[in-house]
């Protein structure tokens, strides 16, 4: 069965539908749950044995945890001083305030160096301030070199997912788009065959094309260095081949010493894939003249993270390394998948990071998408904790929706209302269950079970049935049962 993926899923919180809307084809598609399913419970199982190895794990959390909030309770100090570091051997530091200036230093550096073409790590950031099309419509073209970002830039398709941005598509899926875009007419899905025609299509832009770019995974405050941990050895590619090489990093990346990757690294992997050490890592100071790249930039981006860092609650969110482990861990991103976010980041971390970056004027909807279970707090190797930070962000939500005059005609409000005023006396509450065990009785089949409801109601049966009330309420019954014993 081939999997139904939406068409090019809108991954621009100012654009994407609210979350509920955003996640109906996804629930009204089998396979492609099957898909998300499948390779979560892979991953999960991965994690848990490498974790299950390290008696120390809580530990380690534990002073993963610190070393982040340290670096974030200090974090001018920290930049400034990765700034001086980075300079003095070499690189060039530029600071971006917004999605728009960063992709604007990026495309003046580019045009400096004349390239017309450019290779890439996967990079979230730059998915985060939608820097693909900019460049491309500014004349340069871009080419992934990820095996799951190739395979979603071939297919015209959006990631799903912080660490396997191709999770939802399958084998023969990649096949097809190979076959289509690469002109291979008799490949197999075999993950050889794909993976080699992966391989040989890189190959020649690794060793033609002179500009990179890529992100970081953690920048070093006390060396000025960055840190690049992937699986393929693409980045390593990247990072070794071209004679420019250009990154971007959130200013939130950053860790105050060398010495903290040791904890980090060991953290990273085990929830990020599942294993002990991730197959390359990365780690580059500067220039070294003779030795990879000669001109190199870091483009640090703020783009809402500072008003994120002035919060009490919220700042716990930028302590973040973007592992996935939230979201493999989350029951309602196992059901949806990633587009359903409407922003490149999905799951836990993305409900509550897209909103703030929206300066919670976009994407109000994301902080409702979790059943607050706290899977999400568990697994986080950095101790964020996601059910907090979504309370805060659902009273936010309330709060503004309060300010608006069109509550007055929302259902939900006004159902609230009455709910306040019913539950005020126990005589109007139980009036209400009486009237209300009426009303539901048009609406309850046979089968005892309601299958749909008008108004309000029917978000809860579109998804699922609900039960009819039963003729009796505990109180009746208790009441008849005294009576009964007399
Ligand atoms: S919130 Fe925690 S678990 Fe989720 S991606 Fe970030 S570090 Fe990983």
């Amino acid at each position: 069965m081939s999997v139904e993926a939406p068409a090019h899923p809108i991954l621009d919180p100012l654009l994407a539908p609210p979350f509920p809307q955003a996640a109906l084809p996804m629930l009204r598609n089998p396979q492609l749950r099957k898909n998300v399913g499948h390779a979560i419970d892979v991953i999960q199982a991965k994690r848990a044995k490498v974790v299950a190895e390290k008696t120390d794990w809580q530990d380690l959390r534990s002073a993963a945890s610190a070393i982040r909030a340290q670096a974030l309770g200090n974090l001018g100090a920290y930049l400034e001083q990765f700034e001086s570091k980075c300079t003095a051997a070499g690189g060039k530091v530029h600071w971006a305030a917004d999605a728009a200036e960063a992709r604007q230093i990026i495309l003046d550096l580019l045009r400096e160096e004349r390239a017309s073409e450019v290779i890439k790590i996967k990079t979230m950031t730059s998915a985060e301030i939608q820097l693909n099309p900019f460049l491309e419509a500014g004349g340069v073209k871009v080419f992934e070199t990820d095996l799951a970002e190739i395979i979603l830039q071939l297919g015209d398709d959006e990631p799903s997912h912080i660490v396997v941005p191709a999770l939802h598509v399958n084998r023969s899926q990649v096949r097809e788009i190979f076959a289509r875009r690469m002109g291979l007419a008799n490949l197999s899905d075999d993950p050889q065959a794909l993976t080699a025609a992966a391989r040989n299509y890189l190959r020649r832009k690794f060793l033609d094309v002179p500009t990179a770019i890529g992100g970081a995974n953690f920048l070093i405050a006390e060396t000025g260095s960055v840190v690049v941990v992937e699986s393929e050895g693409n980045g390593r590619m990247c990072l070794t081949l071209p004679r420019i090489m250009i990154t971007l990093a959130g200013i939130e990346k950053v860790l105050p010493r060398f010495q903290d990757l040791e904890v980090m690294l060991q953290v990273l992997a085990r929830s990020a894939t599942g294993e002990r050490m991730n197959p390359y890592t990365s780690l580059w100071t500067g220039v070294t003249p003779g030795d990879g790249p000669q001109r190199f930039h870091v483009v640090l981006l703020d783009n809402g993270r500072s008003s994120i860092l002035a919060r009490k609650t919220e700042r716990q969110t930028l302590k973040c390394i973007r592992c996935a482990a939230c979201m493999n861990a989350c029951p309602v991103y196992r059901q949806t998948g990633g587009h359903a976010y409407g922003s490149v980041y999905p799951g836990p971390i993305g409900a509550i990071l897209t909103p703030q970056l929206m300066q919670m004027h976009h994407a109000q909807s994301l902080p409702y998408a979790s059943s607050l279970c706290g899977a999400c707090y568990e697994v986080c190797p950095v101790k964020i904790n996601i059910p907090e930070v979504l309370l805060e962000l659902r009273s936010q939500v309330v709060n503004q929706e309060r300010r608006q005059i069109g509550r007055f005609f929302d259902p939900m409000y006004l159902g609230m209302k009455v709910a306040n005023f019913l539950f005020q006396k126990a005589w109007r509450f139980h009036l209400a269950q009486r009237l209300g065990r009426i009303g539901m009785r048009l609406f309850t089949k046979k089968d005892g079970w309601i299958h749909w409801l008008p108004s309000i109601g029917g978000k809860w049966t579109q998804t699922r049935d609900l039960r009819g009330l039963s003729k009796q309420t505990f109180h009746e019954w208790w009441a008849a049962r005294g009576k009964d014993a007399k």
